[in-house]
């Protein structure tokens, strides 16, 4: 059986046009499914709507946090409550082709243990939004040893890799990434991203941003070695002013130091801030790891 599951966030446009949108292809291919929606923390009549589908079709299942934990704890929430031989994870304004679940299903069926969705192109987006995602992507790629560039949320897995991920202690988790980083045999399909069927997105550009830092920091201790390599510069040039203060002091010539002083002033100040900040980052994770909070709480479900 094929578990398809699919996080919802004030949704409710989308859930009929979804349970639709998945069931016909997979039916159609004649595959045994079920529907898992994990409704998170919806403000509007999501919850409602997965009820409802849920009574009208038996192989829609609903899971409903308490509050919004966001897409990466829907995620994981919907692969532990998976029962499926392999699950496949797929956004609900059907923005990653339903059809192609069909394809994915055959290469597992094949062997393949995980088979990750790749965009072919990124949909309409921004300059900036491009710039951004394109920089983030290649450094997240260096991190995780995988080309990330193209990557998705849009995956189908077995089992297999399935337990391994629900495995990882981590409660800050970025699904695209460990998908790749738990290894497995793996394969890609291409697909391209369609235009949102109804409601907007939630990833404002604050929210991005905020995402961005924090899988960065997930993943990669890079930001804290570049503080020392930045320590040693600033040691460096430290060095050389200090000769040249010494030189000129030695000549009787030391009488206007001040510009040195408060370039090295200036310079040392906001590297020790940067710094400070960066090592924060990565403290407030420990922290909240340490915390260990469980990534989400559930408060309803519908079978
Ligand atoms: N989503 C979620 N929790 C959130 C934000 C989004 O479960 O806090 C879901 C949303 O319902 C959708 C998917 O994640 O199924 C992708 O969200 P969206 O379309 O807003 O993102 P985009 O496609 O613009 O990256
Ligand atoms: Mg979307």
């Amino acid at each position: 059986m094929l578990s398809v599951v699919v996080p919802a966030y004030n949704e409710e446009q989308m859930i009929e046009k979804a349970v639709a949108g998945i069931a016909a292809p997979l039916t159609e291919a004649g595959i045994v499914f079920e529907l898992i929606f994990v409704n998170d923390g919806s403000k509007d009549k999501t919850w409602s709507l997965i009820t409802t589908a849920a009574q009208a079709h038996s192989f829609v299942r609903g899971i409903s946090f308490s509050r919004n934990f966001g897409k990466e704890s829907a995620i994981f929430a919907g692969l532990a409550e998976a029962k499926g031989d392999c699950v496949a994870v797929i956004d609900c304004d059907l923005q990653h082709p339903p059809e192609k679940l069909v394809e994915m299903y055959r290469l597992w069926e094949q062997g393949f243990e995980v088979v990750e969705g790749v965009k072919t192109a990124r949909g309409r987006e921004s300059v900036a939004h491009g710039l951004g995602a394109r920089w983030f992507y290649r450094m997240i790629s260096k991190a995780a040893k995988v080309d990330m560039t193209n990557a998705s949320d849009f995956k189908l897995l077995d089992r297999k890799a399935v337990e391994a991920l629900l495995r990882l202690p981590e409660k800050d988790t970025f699904f695209r990434a460990l998908s790749s980083w738990i290894g497995f045999r793996t394969c890609q399909v291409r697909y391209d991203v369609q235009e949102r069927a109804a409601g907007s997105t939630h990833w404002g550009r604050r929210a991005l941003m905020g995402y961005a830092v924090s899988n960065i920091t997930s993943f990669t201790s890079l930001p804290m070695q570049i503080v020392t390599w930045l320590g040693v510069g600033m040691f460096a040039l430290g060095l050389a002013v200090s000769i040249e203060a010494l030189v000129s002091w030695f000549r009787d010539v030391a009488v206007e130091g001040f510009t040195t002083v408060i370039i090295l002033q200036c310079f040392s100040g906001s590297i020790i801030m940067v710094s400070l900040g960066v090592i924060g980052y990565y403290i407030a994770r420990i922290y909240e790891e340490i915390k260990g909070r469980p990534r989400y709480i559930i408060s309803e479900r519908v079978e």
